[in-house]
């Protein structure tokens, strides 16, 4: 598929770019613009001025910090000033703090706030709950804090976002304008860009394009974006080229303030005298940025960080500006048009001149990863910055998902179980309602672009974690409470006591920044009662492990009083052992299983073999067979292998060597440890929050004075081989079952870097696939995204976000890594591939947060590793390869991300029966996901539940070369068209009603006779996700 000969590939432009960063005058990191002064004679300039007020929800203050020492005083004078004079106009767009704001008016202002919307001076753009992070967010919470805010605008305001505005997160990603073009925005602008890659837009004329999806060959995902063309979006960077010149039109900056002009040209406030040489100076300015664009029709914003606080910057903005304006008016020989106005403003303009103009904007396809903002000053740190964070992110979303769809379906099961359509009086439906929602609203949070970026300053980032980490105790709650109702075989025995809940966790998580501790199971007389959820669509079979007070135990499945294969149990502590057990679970299934006493001796058993070369470790072991190595045996390679794989690691520190699939195939596969420092000088800039700066020598692999204690365990349902090393400890395991989850090694790392300064840690895999220069990563765990490794940029530049995943390949294989969290990741030469683990930096990067990241914390990730064999090639499309992952890596990314949970009984024999809980009768097909089953708020009823559910499928795009064989245990529909009630029998739709992403009424289908009947028929396209508004019966 080839685009025209306007399309824009970003990997190309990375191609041609030189990356000289040449001294271009004026504008420094560009060059000089030119003009002749007849080029508006025909079309005069017109030119819109934005105000706008950036406003971190939490940063360098908290989120509730900012908002009592500013937030709210711009709100405020926002009303006044805008309410003062109709030619002004001002932008929105974080609604978290919109919405706070809201709760604190009264009445009478609230009615202005929709006049002012009504009469257009007041823009929400995009209507996020925050401007979310692109690269580290993953999809799910990018669309939730999306739907958070939407619906925030539909309830309290009836209007709807047209445009999106994003100037301040860390590059951008598709992933983002496909959610907002889901959600009806027709236009976004964007701002942190590589400055070379500026320039280039610049020259070409392409900083307003169609941006379109890489994998789409059809415009219907296509967005307006408009690319700031200067190094930031202050005002001294926005009016034109000349930052100096630029900055004398920040009235805020008038002497006598408290912000001055670097350039040391103030501000001269506008009056008679000096009205014409300043306006000749901005009109300048204002002329040379339009040359940079197609049409003449001028976007400039006029804001910064928490602007418009005080009622003076207002007064100073609006007044010299109104009269520039108007002086603007009275000389129509200059040919300009200027005037307040807000993003649509702008955008309906641009519509119509390129309509009038009969042209389009070139298309492009890519995204705009690694930022660098100056120099070789690259924003790859923050890929993985707070490493601990972005891991508990990605499990609050995780228990944000399950509790939600549990939550629907235990509402649903209710009305249907009382067949009259209300709720069961016991059950705190609407408490619950309201704690979802705040943990809707926390986790939406901290998709804020200094949140999840972990650039915030540390007591900031304890506020976010302590959200996190309540929501997390919140959403058990309810997923708790929701289980118990499902279960119960009675439901007159249903009960709600907060302070003592039928079902607790098999965990607990005891601060914000503790990892979750499992609880020790008291294993009496009585068997004790697990209840397993599966909040994915598919059956699996999964290894459950519980920690328990005896050392032998028999697990079995309740519904068919079947011995379940058990493994262990190995010793936690002194007196407390792992049980691990295989569970089958059908999709989105409640199941139980009871675990019981054994006689001592009676379970299976791992056999553990222990060494360190050099200097055996003593290991006490009464209940363990322990084997310690010796001799020639201690030299060879340690094995493991199942029916799918067989892995060898080196005996001296446990790290993977090597792979070979049953297929044949094999490849070299070397797990290794390496630090990077940063730059040594005094006078050099070094690696902080933000800036990944490291030292020239590079990578060095990690040293140790001793080997690592090595833990090699055998037993029935998984192998794994453990490696202690001083900072870090990891774990390559094999599970024996049948299915996905034998085909890849599942890889875990404990890290703690506490010890020092100026260090990062990466896991690098180093292999004999002949990938070249080539990998692929994905953009947050959406879609796939080529990386070409460029010797021509530094060390940094060649790092890239991976929310979820990350490939080489070559024509016979290719090497999956999925992870469970958002980290940097290279392909620094072939065959390789990295991930930072977690950095420490003693010092502040110069981006205004003013310090170092060293509140590190012990920090856990996750991944599995899969090769697979592969044959054909890569489809191309718009020129680069598209590439999807394989549907076999996507059923293991799903596993990954969404882990079973488990839930206890009490020991009593006086619970009351239970039964297990199967919503669906089969697995939904195996490229369809369950996104979310979103309960709506009721629109009567403030903070209650509706009956409404936002259903979200995503159709997954999938790659067909490296297909497995046999195919995958599932099946998937080669038809576009879906129906929903087969999809989900039993559960039955009472109505169903496509609708945008972010379930606005507006976006809804017509309601018609149909949606009424059977069949509900879906159209889901392959990489779509598709929103319908549904009642389940
Ligand atoms: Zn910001």
């Amino acid at each position: 598929m080839k685009d025209g000969t306007d399309g824009v590939q970003l990997l190309d432009v990375y191609d041609l770019l030189p990356f000289d960063n040449i001294d271009g005058g004026a504008w420094k990191q560009g060059f000089e613009i030119r003009y002749h002064g007849n080029e508006w004679d025909e079309q005069p300039l017109e030119l819109f001025l934005v105000p706008h007020s950036h406003n971190d929800p939490g940063w360098v203050k908290t989120f509730d910090g900012y908002y009592q020492d500013q937030t709210k005083h711009i709100l405020n004078n926002m009303l006044v000033k805008l309410s003062q004079d109709s030619r002004r106009k001002m932008i929105w767009a974080e609604i978290s703090y919109f919405s706070k704001w809201w709760n604190d008016i009264d009445e009478q202002k609230r009615a202005m706030v929709k006049r002012l919307l009504g009469a257009g001076q007041l823009e929400l753009v995009t209507g996020g709950w925050v401007m979310a992070d692109e690269a580290n967010s993953h999809y799910f919470a990018m669309l939730d804090q999306l739907i958070e805010g939407h619906q925030w605008i539909q309830k309290h305001l009836g209007v709807k976002p047209r445009s999106g505005w994003a100037i301040d997160p860390f590059g951008h990603s598709p992933s983002m304008t496909y959610l907002l073009k889901g959600a009806g925005l027709s236009n976004i602008v964007i701002q942190r860009v590589h400055y070379a890659v500026k320039k280039h837009f610049a020259q070409q004329q392409t900083l307003e394009f169609l941006w379109r999806q890489s994998w789409d060959p059809s415009p219907r995902s296509d967005i307006m974006c408009h690319m700031m063309p200067f190094y930031s979006y202050d005002v001294p960077h926005t009016c034109g080229p000349n930052p100096a010149v630029c900055c004398q039109f920040d009235f805020h900056r008038l002497t006598g303030g408290r912000v001055f002009c670097p350039w040391r040209i103030p501000p001269q406030p506008i009056t008679e005298q000096n009205i014409e040489e300043r306006a000749q100076l901005l009109l300048d300015q204002y002329r040379q940025k339009s040359r940079l664009f197609r049409s003449s029709v001028l976007l400039v914003p006029l804001g910064d960080d928490f602007r418009f606080t005080e009622s003076s910057e207002w007064d100073a903005q609006f007044s010299n500006y109104q009269k520039l304006f108007d002086y603007f008016d009275q000389h129509p020989e200059l040919h300009i048009k200027a005037r307040f106005g807000t993003l649509s403003d702008y955008f309906e303009a641009l519509h119509r001149h390129l309509t009038a103009a009969e042209t389009t904007l070139p298309t492009l396809r890519g995204d705009f990863f690694t930022y660098a903002d100056r120099d070789d000053h690259y924003w790859s740190g923050y890929f993985t910055s707070r490493p601990f964070y972005k891991r508990l992110d990605r499990m609050l979303e995780a228990t944000l998902r399950a509790t939600e769809i549990l939550f629907s379906l235990t509402l649903a099961e209710m009305r249907r179980v009382r067949g009259d359509g209300h709720l069961v009086a016991d059950f705190p439906a609407r408490k619950h309602f309201q704690l979802l929602k705040a943990g809707r609203r926390n986790l939406a949070l901290f998709q804020h672009h200094d949140a999840i970026a972990g650039t915030a300053r540390d007591p900031v980032v304890v506020d976010y974690g302590t959200r996190l980490f309540h929501s997390m105790l919140n959403l058990r709650q309810v997923l708790q409470s929701s289980a118990h109702w499902l279960l119960l075989l009675d439901k007159r025995h249903y009960h709600h006591d907060q302070s003592n809940p039928f079902l607790e966790m098999d965990d607990t998580i005891s601060a914000q920044d503790s990892l979750p501790q499992k609880t020790l199971l008291m294993l009496g007389d009585e068997p004790r009662s697990l209840i397993i959820f599966n909040p994915t669509e598919q059956q699996r079979s999964s290894v459950i492990s519980v920690v328990i007070d005896h050392p032998d135990a028999t697990v079995v499945d309740a519904e068919m009083g079947q011995p379940v294969a058990a493994q262990d149990p190995s010793r936690a502590s002194t007196d407390a052992f792992q049980l691990s057990f295989v569970a089958e679970l059908p999709p989105l299934s409640l199941v139980i299983y009871y675990v019981t006493k054994a006689s001592v001796g009676s379970a299976h058993r791992a056999q553990y073999t222990v060494h360190r070369q050099g200097n055996p470790p003593t290991v006490h072991a009464e209940h363990l067979q322990v084997t310690h190595l010796q001799g020639p045996e201690s030299n060879a390679p340690l094995s493991l292998s199942n029916k799918h794989i067989q892995m060898w690691s080196s005996p001296e520190t446990g790290l993977l060597q090597k792979l070979r699939l049953q297929s044949g195939l094999v490849r070299q596969v070397q797990v290794q440890f390496l630090w990077y420092r940063t730059r040594a000088g005094m006078n050099q800039d070094k690696s902080g929050a933000y800036l990944f700066l490291p030292g020239e020598e590079g990578a060095q692999l990690y040293s140790y004075s001793e080997p690592p204690l090595i833990r090699v365990s055998r037993g029935p349902i998984f192998s794994d081989i453990t490696s202690c090393f001083r900072h870090f400890t990891h774990t390559v395991r094999l599970y024996h079952l049948d299915g996905h989850a034998g085909k890849s090694l599942e890889i875990s790392n404990m890290v703690d870097i506490r010890s020092e300064i100026n260090h990062e840690l990466v896991m690098r895999l180093v292999s004999d696939v002949a990938n070249g220069n080539r990998f692929y990563s994905d953009l947050n765990g959406f879609q796939m995204q080529q990386r070409r490794t460029l010797p021509k940029l530094p060390l940094q530049a060649n790092f890239y976000p991976m929310s979820s995943a990350s490939f080489l390949q070559d024509s016979m294989s290719r090497l999956s890594l999925l992870s469970a969290q958002s980290q940097a990741v290279a392909a620094l030469r072939p065959g390789e591939l990295e991930v930072v683990l977690d950095r420490r930096l003693q010092q502040d990067d110069n981006r205004g947060l003013g310090q170092g990241i060293t509140d590190n914390k012990l920090t856990a990730s996750l991944y599995h590793l899969l090769l697979e064999d592969r044959r054909g090639g890569a489809q191309g499309m718009g020129g680069a390869s598209v590439e999807h992952l394989s549907l076999l890596a996507h059923m293991t990314s799903l596993f990954l991300s969404h882990l079973p949970i488990t839930m206890v009984a009490p020991a009593s024999s006086q619970v009351p029966k239970l039964r297990p809980f199967l919503p669906l009768s089969s697995s939904l097909p195996c490229d369809v996901h369950l996104l979310n089953l979103r309960t709506l708020e009721d629109s009567q009823e403030a903070e209650s539940p509706s009956q409404e559910v936002a259903l979200l499928l995503h159709r997954k795009g999938f790659d067909c070369s490296s297909a497995p064989e046999p195919a995958p245990p599932c099946t998937w529909s080669t038809q576009e068209e879906v129906n929903l009630d087969d999809l989900f029998s039993p559960l039955q739709f009472r109505s169903v009603r496509h609708s945008g992403l972010t379930l606005l009424r507006e976006d809804d289908e017509p309601e018609s006779a149909q949606q009424q009947q059977l069949p509900h028929i879906a159209h889901l396209r392959p990489m779509e996700i598709s929103a319908f508004r549904v009642e389940i019966d």
